[in-house]
């Protein structure tokens, strides 16, 4: 194989696992030199990006390149000075910002409030209509898919709307382009232009913080902005996977910053508001959506409303190529070749069953209502492998779980997973579980 063959692979495979951020800023510039018998020379910009790639992705690296050459492949880096010019060329052209584009299909008209998401959207909304003035920062805290970057957007495209903060004034940015910018801006001594572009905001929306966990530098320059922000009045908002006090490898005192102004939590969307998030999104793309289907998808995905529109897509992509009306029979057809993947190997009333045998308890004490300790850690197990190897819903598995609500089934996986990192015994029960339920 050729150089520039590998290089491509290397490079095609890197970016399927990374943000295009990371993958332009880091292993676009690389460049495999030569391959001689088993070790290959891989050339990059500086000693600076030299040292980040081995740190960050030298274990991906070396993993392509032994399926790609040899399981015993040796690598160096060596540091080209023309690449580095190159680079600095690039980073100069790219350092000139435009005012944030705010996606215009994010904002708040088109967010569907329901009492998932109802206080956060009171509190983004709040935040926009009054700038600084009202919570100072906002956190706001969810997971994945439940419309954290849409309210961050919704507020961006507020305030250019009513034109009350300038659009040079207004900043988006993920923790992740602020943790390259500033990576490059350190490379190329240009600090104070990358802290004076932050600091005359009024408005900073920074989204995903949790991705600055264990990197230092970024949450020691993410602490001064802060800092500077706060004391002059200006708006602040955060969003992150987890609570503040929850997030791990960040310092202390932003944590403790976070907690300072208002903190809100966006949940699963309920059947309803997951139905009225589909009538919404049906409307916005001219799709006859009838409400028996809507209810059948809301009911069978999970608590993701990116999933939602997934399905939707789906559906609405069969039904023009194929010239038919969306139906429930059609619905159920489309969704179910993707929903039997998963619920055909693992379902709940086996798992049930494989914890109940590995216990020696019975399946219907799992789903009874007793509460003692033979029963009660089974059944936060049973609960915690339901939800990881299905795709029920919280809800749902709450009502097949005895009529639990959604909170009581949330702490039980949440209980579960945080015991296993330290407790032993439990991880082994869990693990011979696991292992029963495959190989059945
Ligand atoms: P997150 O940033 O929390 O991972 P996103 O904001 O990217 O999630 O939301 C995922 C998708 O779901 C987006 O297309 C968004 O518009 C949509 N979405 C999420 N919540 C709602 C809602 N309440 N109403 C309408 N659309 C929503
Ligand atoms: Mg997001």
């Amino acid at each position: 194989m050729d150089t520039q063959k590998i290089e491509s692979l290397l490079k095609e495979k890197l970016s399927e696992s990374l943000s295009t951020e990371s993958f332009k800023t880091w292993i676009e510039p690389i460049v495999v030199e030569e391959l001689k018998q088993k070790k290959i020379v891989l050339s990059v910009p500086n000693a600076f990006f030299k040292d980040w790639i081995v740190e960050n992705y030298g274990d991906g690296i070396k993993f392509i390149l032994s399926q790609l050459i040899d399981p015993e492949v040796g690598i160096e880096y060596v540091v080209r000075k023309d690449l580095e010019n190159k680079e600095r060329k690039r980073f100069v052209h790219h350092e000139k910002k435009a005012p944030t584009m705010f996606n215009p299909k994010y904002t708040f008209d088109n967010f569907v409030v329901g009492s998932s998401n109802q206080f956060a959207n009171a509190a983004c909304l709040a935040v926009a209509t009054n700038p600084g003035r009202t919570y100072n920062p906002l956190f706001i805290y969810g997971g994945v898919g439940l419309g954290k970057t849409h309210l961050l957007n919704a507020i961006g495209n507020f305030l250019l709307k009513h034109g009350n903060v300038e659009p040079e004034k207004i900043c988006y940015i993920t923790a992740e382009v602020f943790t390259n910018e500033l990576i490059n801006a350190l490379r190329y001594q240009k600090m104070d232009e990358f802290r004076n572009r932050f600091r005359k905001m009024n408005v900073l929306l920074i989204d995903d913080i949790q991705f600055i966990a264990g990197k230092e530098r970024t949450q020691e320059e993410f602490f001064h902005t802060f800092n500077a922000l706060y004391e002059g009045m200006k708006q602040i908002v955060v969003t992150s996977d987890k609570f503040p006090r929850d997030l791990e490898n960040i310092e202390e005192r932003l944590k403790s910053r976070f907690e300072w102004g208002l903190i809100a939590d966006i949940q699963p969307p309920d059947i309803e508001t997951k139905v009225a998030i589909l009538n919404k999104k049906a409307e916005e793309e001219n799709i006859t959506l009838p409400l028996d289907v809507a209810f059948y998808i809301a009911s069978h995905t999970d608590d993701s409303v990116r999933s939602l529109e997934g399905c939707l897509k789906r559906l609405s992509l069969y039904s023009s190529i194929n010239k038919v009306d969306i139906t429930l029979d059609l619905a159920k057809s489309i969704m179910a070749g993707f929903l039997r993947k998963k619920e055909q190997t693992v379902t709940v009333d086996l798992i049930i069953k494989e914890v109940a045998k590995y216990f020696s308890i019975k399946p219907q004490d799992i789903l009874s209502k007793k509460r003692t300790r033979s029963v009660l850690v089974p059944r936060q197990i049973a609960l915690y492998l339901a939800r990881k190897h299905t795709d029920h819903s919280l809800i749902d598995l709450g009502q097949k779980f005895g009529g639990k609500d959604h909170a009581t089934v949330l702490h039980s996986i949440k209980k579960i997973k945080d015991e296993l990192d330290f407790n032993r015994e439990l991880k082994t029960a869990v693990d011979k579980i696991e292992k029963n339920l495959k190989e059945r």
